[in-house]
């Protein structure tokens, strides 16, 4: 990679985007191919450093709303030629997302979802207990009732994502800025005209909100109120073994996940009901806690007891920027010239950054209106207009 600027940020740019996570890296990318020039994204600490360096790189297509459905969906076709598009190896592997539950209450919440994810042409299959063992030989299916399969579905390493868009943009010309706080947004009237940060200050006409879970209190120096809440969520690695597990496990009983990576590690992680919403981002706790250890130990061992001889070797925290519907904010907002969001994806902003970036790009340089963006506004929550999508795992 080219070595980043250090020096002071530039006077001006056609347009700042915060955050150098897969999103504002995705979204500085899109621009830059349809023509934006003068592009800066600043970043507080490292690339990859929010949610996006901490994320378990799940990339699926099975959702319950036609918006997460249709994003997941470009978003699969866009991962399957990231690498090359980009330059470098995504590690990016398409060994399905086996869907599980224990409960016979889930099971026609299943067929339903196979069933819309099929009109929307996602090869889902809806799949008996007996035959989740031709995907995941030793899964113990004691207790499992039914699942899902959709084999398109699979992981990618999120570094290698961040760094690929990363290189992209520096061939582009995209100024990227690491270590350089956003502190403050100019307003003339209604307007976006500049930003202030631990660099010194740009005018620009254009600021794209990419701060992950920090977009709330970036949204509030415009005056925009967010209903995003912040979530903390656990994650972990074992050491490598040879490889015997294809698909992402993911179960909407218990909201364990788990997958093999290409160099052998399990990697997944297992959500907590008792995890509080963090109300001030500056004391978000991404310590490890020995519950989750316990809680994701147990639940592994549950569906797949070989993993009892495995050890675990780091664990790890993140933050989910969670909206009331799951579902991610895009678009602008009504009365504000010059803002843009690209927040609010709980648990699925590595798997959906790729065309929710696109779709948001080509809004802004076409000036035409996106179907789906308009369905993710923010003015949604307002209208009253929020479909919860029912699978949202971790
Ligand atoms: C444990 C865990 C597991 C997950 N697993 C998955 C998964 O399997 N699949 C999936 O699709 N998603 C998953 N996610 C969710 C996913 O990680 C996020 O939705 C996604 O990475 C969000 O990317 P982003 O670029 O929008 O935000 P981030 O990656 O959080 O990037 C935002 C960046 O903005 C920077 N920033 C904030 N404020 C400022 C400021 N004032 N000035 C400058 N910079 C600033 C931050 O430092 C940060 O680097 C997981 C998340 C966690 C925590």
């Amino acid at each position: 990679m080219i070595p980043l600027p250090s020096g002071p940020v530039p006077y001006q740019a056609d347009a700042v985007i915060i955050g150098g996570g897969v999103n504002g890296l995705a979204v500085a990318y899109e621009l830059s191919k349809r023509g934006v020039k003068d592009i800066v994204v600043l970043e507080k600490a490292y690339l990859g450093s929010g949610s996006t360096g901490r994320c378990g790189g799940g990339i699926r297509q099975q959702w319950t709303t036609e918006a997460n459905i249709r994003l997941a969906q470009e978003s699969v076709t866009a991962y399957e030629n990231l690498a090359s598009e980009l330059g470098l190896q995504t590690f990016f592997r398409q060994g399905g997302y086996l869907m599980v539950t224990d409960n016979e209450a889930h099971l026609e919440g299943l067929r339903k979802a196979a069933a819309l994810q099929n009109r929307c042409h996602v090869p889902t299959e809806y799949l008996q207990p007996q035959e989740c063992l031709k995907i995941a030989p030793n899964l113990d299916i004691t207790n499992i009732k039914g699942a899902t399969f959709c084999p398109k579905d699979g992981t990618a390493y999120p570094f290698s994502v961040v760094w690929g868009y990363a290189r992209a943009c520096q061939r582009r010309g995209v100024k990227i800025f690491i270590r350089t706080e956003l502190n403050d947004v100019k307003l003339e009237g209604d307007r976006v005209t500049g930003v202030s940060t631990s660099r010194g200050d740009i005018a620009t006409p254009l600021l794209i909100n990419c701060a992950g879970p920090w977009a709330r209190t970036l949204a509030a120096k415009v005056g925009v109120e967010l209903p995003n809440r912040q979530e903390r969520h656990e994650i972990m690695v074992s050491e490598s073994c040879k490889p015997f597990l294809d698909p992402m496990v993911i179960s909407i009983s218990n909201g364990i996940y788990f997958s093999q990576s290409m160099r052998g590690e399990i990697v997944g992680g297992i959500g907590d009901p008792d995890e509080p919403s963090w109300e001030r981002p500056d004391q978000f706790d991404t310590r490890s806690q020995l519950r989750f250890a316990v809680r994701f130990a147990k639940a592994l061992i549950g569906y797949y007891p070989p993993a009892r001889a495995m050890r675990m070797m780091r664990q790890w925290a993140g933050m989910y920027d969670v909206t009331p519907d799951h579902r991610p904010i895009l678009g602008g907002v009504e009365g504000l010239d010059g803002y843009q969001h690209i927040c609010g994806f709980s648990g699925h902003g590595f798997m959906l950054a790729p065309m929710a970036a696109a779709r948001m790009a080509q809004m802004i340089t076409s000036g035409e209106p996106d179907e789906i963006i308009a369905s993710l506004s923010l003015a949604r929550f307002a209208n009253g207009d929020v479909e919860a999508d029912a699978f949202v795992v971790g």
